[in-house]
């Protein structure tokens, strides 16, 4: 069985970067990834809010990082999906589809994933027009006409976030009250330039290169109609990857997100967790990276035990 200081699950943002510091720390650190290096940077079609970066794709990012990630001496390997975790003794097992692994110390990186709708043209679509994130590509409907679908929290505020840059958005609801809070749903409804569509569920995405029309059905008059718009925001939801964790006697919320501490510890000493997979109310690409710094310097500590060091 082949022995690591640090083994992290997840090369997007938070796991590039607490390989970095991990390996900068001098621990032999491995990184294990089930698709390509850069998780959802990766999606993300521009990137225009993470410092340095006035305005960068999110592959060019996401490159860069696991570029300097590897250049540090973290051995990363990609195609290899952990399938389950023993992280109870002080040696940590860690099983992936290809072989069995020991660690000091694990970080759990392994993000979260939004909850699609599974209508036609959502997939097509997605990155040219359709999008899952109103703070990432919000900017890019400046001036448009945007179609907001959900009625809990994050589909509201993706709403009023998007009011202040759009000139016209819809939200739609498939039912007739929202989820949201009271007061973000006020402010909704005091917005000029917002309508809402009770009763109203998505029911295709069309276009030609980009978004063009949305399919409209509504459940209590049985009409479908088409709507003439930019951009369609899903926001039904998120899901993080941390069944895995779960199963292995890490705390989660209720929604399953990994509780950590300030310093990104979870419940089992020796396990941490950092970026979009854990409880922590920002879900961005600089969070995530300051979350996988945080998480790093937590194992080496714990790992090598320097005199400075508090439990
Ligand atoms: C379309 C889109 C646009 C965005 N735009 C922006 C933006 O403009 N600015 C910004 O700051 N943020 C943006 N975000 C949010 C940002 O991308 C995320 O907050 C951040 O990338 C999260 O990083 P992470 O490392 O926590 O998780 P992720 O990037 O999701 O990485 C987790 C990795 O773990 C891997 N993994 C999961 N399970 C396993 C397993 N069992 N075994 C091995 N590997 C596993 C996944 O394959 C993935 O690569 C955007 C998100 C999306 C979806």
């Amino acid at each position: 069985m082949e022995k690591w200081d640090l083994i992290i699950i997840g090369a997007g943002a938070a796991g590039l970067a607490a390989g970095i510091y991990g390996a900068r720390s001098g621990l032999k650190t491995l990184i294990l990834e089930e698709k390509m290096v850069g998780g959802t940077t990766a999606d993300a079609p521009i990137i225009e809010n993470y410092p340095g970066f006035e305005s960068i794709r999110g592959t060019e990012l996401a490159k860069k990082m696991a570029a300097h990630c590897r250049k540090t001496g973290v051995t990363i390997r990609e195609f290899e999906k952990v399938v389950s975790l023993d992280l109870k003794g002080e040696k940590k097992t860690v099983k992936t589809s290809r072989a069995t692994y020991e660690a000091k110390a694990i970080i759990i990186a392994s993000g979260s994933h939004y909850r699609e709708l599974g209508v036609p043209g959502e997939k097509e679509f997605r990155g040219r027009g359709v999008s899952y994130c109103g703070i990432c590509d919000g900017p890019l409907f400046k001036g448009k006409r945007v179609l907001v679908i959900g009625g809990g929290n994050s589909a509201v505020i993706t709403a009023l976030y998007i009011a202040e840059l759009a000139s016209e958005v819809k939200i739609a609801h498939r039912r007739e009250a929202f989820r949201a809070e009271e007061a973000l749903v006020k402010a909704l409804k005091e917005k000029s330039n917002v309508e809402i569509l009770w009763n109203t569920e998505l029911k295709e995405i069309k276009g030609e290169k980009i978004v063009n029309k949305a399919v409209l059905y509504n459940n209590k008059t049985k009409e479908t109609t088409e709507l003439s718009v930019d951009g369609v925001f899903v926001q039904v939801g998120e899901k993080p990857n941390s069944q895995l964790a779960e199963e292995a006697g890490v705390k989660v919320d209720e929604k399953g997100y990994i509780v950590i501490d300030i310093r990104q510890r979870t419940n089992i000493a020796g396990v941490y967790a950092a970026g979009d997979v854990t409880n922590h109310p920002v879900k961005q690409v600089g969070t995530a990276v300051g979350q996988g710094i945080t998480a790093a310097l937590e194992a080496y500590g714990y790992i090598r035990r320097p005199y400075y060091y508090k439990q």
